[in-house]
Parts: C-alpha cells; structure tokens; sequence
C-alpha cells in the first residue's frame, strides 16, 4: 500500500508502534505534504522511536 491508496481511504496519517519488546511507544504520524509514491512500510524505515531510539517501527494506516 502507498500513501495514495491510503488517502483514497480517507486516512491522513498513520500509526507507528516500536516493535522492541517492552517499549511500544505509539504514535501517529501525519503523512500531510509526503508524496503519495511512498509505499506505507518504508515510513517506517524513516521513523526512529522517541522513547528507545529502536528502529524496528511497525506502520498501519490510522
Ligand atoms: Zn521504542
């Protein structure tokens, strides 16, 4: 899925959850002014978690 299919579905940010165990930081990121080319999963690679600083972020559309 990429951020134009997501915004036919009348999403407008997304849900990220730090998949380190005994973190689970959530937050939801507004995808407002990102191209819609980027593919959902790949936010994630961009993302670091503010409480841990893990990378392993997990994306769903909010
Ligand atoms: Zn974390």
């Amino acid at each position: 899925m990429d951020l134009a299919s997501m915004r036919e579905y009348g999403a407008r940010s997304v849900e990220a959850t730090c998949q380190t165990l005994g973190c689970g930081q959530e937050a939801i990121v507004n995808m407002d002014g990102r191209p819609d080319e980027i593919s959902v999963p790949d936010i994630g690679l961009k993302l670091k978690c503010s409480r841990c600083g893990s990378r392993d972020i997990k994306i769903i559309p909010d």
